[in-house]
């Protein structure tokens, strides 16, 4: 006896090894009875429009794109969602009729994240953000269409900043990081977005040589609480909020805006809500075996 047809979703990226995606998704398709699978894709930049075609029939549903493709995807696509547009970055796929929708979810998950963890509206906020890749563009994106008042983008390599349409558009300044004259002198939030420290265990020296490191871009001293915010998810303590834990109590991690940007994606696919806890179990659950 035969199933009923599975719609599948891919994760196209390289590498995508360790991506907790396929255990979000997964959980979730079976959480709803949905029939619709998830697959990560190694996919080398070389065979990436290729392998994009090919989603442009069945059975595929979409896919979701990550590192190093989101501005092919943004160039791929045959149309965009006001969020992607801004960015210029396409982390999200919906085949219909042949066509190949884009969208950027990872914006809108950071913004969800922080009014339902941190009950953060960046309207009229001063913010700062350290790196100025491809998260770091999602992010100023994200946080000027939602009303923020200056954005610092901080880099150890400014000029590649303007690389990337929202930072070149969005940030009021762009500066060296690890100078602290180039930080404003009020800041609300302040987003990490470089990977450092991203696969080191407390306790290591490695772990001790990032939260130096993390803590020589941040000022001693900030004026208020401001809210950090690390791009980072993993499940113990990251060492950019080890540093933040210095200056404030306001620390979140990237675990719920990976979540969100993955919920919404759900949705775009589904037409359904996440089953945002269930997702965010099965990620955590998949961190916690990758450690
Ligand atoms: P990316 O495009 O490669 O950009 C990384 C940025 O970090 C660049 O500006 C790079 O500077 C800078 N950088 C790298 N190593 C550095 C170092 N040792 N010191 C100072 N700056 C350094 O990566 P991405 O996609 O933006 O991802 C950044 C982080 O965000 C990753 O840890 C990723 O896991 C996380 N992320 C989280 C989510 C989520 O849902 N929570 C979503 C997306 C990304 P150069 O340009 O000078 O190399």
């Amino acid at each position: 006896m035969t199933g009923p047809v599975r719609e599948r979703v891919a994760l196209l990226g390289h590498p995508v090894g360790h991506s907790v995606s396929p255990a979000m998704h997964n959980a979730a398709f079976r959480a709803l009875d949905i029939p619709m699978t998830y697959s990560a894709i190694d996919v080398p930049p070389a065979d990436f429009t290729t392998r994009v075609n090919s989603l442009r029939s069945s059975p595929w549903r979409g896919a979701n794109v990550t590192i190093p493709h989101k501005t092919r995807a943004h160039e791929i696509a045959d149309s965009h969602d006001e969020t992607a547009r801004r960015s210029g970055s396409v982390n999200t796929f919906v085949r219909d009729d042949g066509q190949l929708l884009g969208y950027d979810t990872d914006g809108p998950g950071l913004l969800e994240a922080l009014e339902a963890r941190q009950g953060f509206h960046p309207n009229g906020s001063r913010c700062v953000v350290l790196g100025a890749g491809g998260a770091a563009n999602a992010a100023v994106a994200a946080l000027a269409a939602a009303g923020a008042e200056a954005i610092t983008v901080l880099s150890r390599t400014p000029e590649r900043a303007s690389a990337h349409r929202a930072i070149q558009r969005d940030a009021s300044e762009v500066g060296v990081l690890g100078d602290p004259a180039a930080w404003p002198a009020e800041v609300d939030l302040i987003v990490h977005a470089t990977p450092v420290g991203m696969s080191v265990s407390p306790g290591s020296e490695a772990y001790r040589d990032a939260v130096d490191t993390c803590d020589a871009w941040i000022p001693g001293s900030l004026p208020g609480t401001p809210l950090f915010l690390d791009l980072i998810y993993t499940p113990r303590q990251s060492a950019f909020l080890a540093a933040a834990s210095r200056r404030s109590e306001r620390l979140e991690d990237g675990l719920e805006m990976l979540v969100r940007q993955a919920g919404l994606a759900f949705s775009l696919w589904t037409g359904k809500a996440a089953p945002l806890e269930g997702m965010r179990n099965a990620a955590i659950q998949a961190l916690t075996a990758h450690r």
